[in-house]
């Protein structure tokens, strides 16, 4: 850490743009398999929140790889990297009231721990879609499963790198049962937004 660096004070308070907003900020952290679902039930929950007058951001690979982490690669240390600077990014949006979706594979407990982490346990919510790879694979929405199988892809989650269940999930979600709707409608239940 620098030691010229020194914390900026006055900033106005999260509680005041709680209050503005007329909302509380939160993460919702979606873990899963490659076309498990996550990007479109994230989708499917910002409409209908944002229908509810709430204030959203989803992040996922397509908004964050090609942005603010287009400099990384898929090693072991730049995967570090990128859930490290995609948590402070979500902390942000966090602090300053907004409902915050994640949409990222994330496939090690480690990897979640370094969120939750940075974001902070109060705010982040896990919600594992657990739709099974049979599934996901079948539906190969990008042809990376194809590619996987083939050997063109290497380290592919599921196939050729492994993928960990996360240990206590605040939600479950299997998409072979629910329709995107159905999920979205039940995230918001559980969190009573
Ligand atoms: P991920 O973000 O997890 O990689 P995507 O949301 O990009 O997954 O892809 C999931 C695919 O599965 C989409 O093509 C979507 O239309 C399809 N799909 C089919 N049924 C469902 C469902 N019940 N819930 C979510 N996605 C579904």
């Amino acid at each position: 850490m620098n030691n010229n660096i020194f914390p900026t004070n006055g900033i106005l308070e999260r509680a005041s743009k709680e209050l503005l907003l007329g909302q509380k900020g939160i993460c919702i952290w979606f873990t899963g398999l490659s076309g498990s679902g996550k990007t479109t039930i994230a989708i499917e929950l910002e409409k209908q929140l944002n229908l509810k007058g709430l204030l959203t951001q989803v992040l996922d690979g397509d908004n964050i790889r090609t942005g603010i982490n287009s400099n990384l690669g898929f090693s072991d240390e730049d995967r570090i990297e990128n859930i490290r600077r995609i948590a402070e990014v979500t902390k942000l949006f966090v602090n300053c009231g907004i409902i915050t979706i994640c949409c990222f594979v994330s496939p090690t407990n480690e990897i979640r721990a370094i969120a939750k982490q940075i974001i902070g346990e109060k705010d982040f919510v896990e919600v594992f879609v657990n739709t099974p790879l049979e599934i996901c694979e079948k539906r190969d929405v990008k042809g990376l499963y194809a590619k996987a199988r083939k050997g063109e892809v290497k380290d592919f989650t599921g196939i050729s790198a492994p993928f960990e269940a996360p240990l206590s999930p605040e939600m479950e979600l299997n998409t072979a049962n629910l329709s995107a709707v159905e999920s979205a409608r039940l995230i918001i239940e559980k969190l009573k937004l």
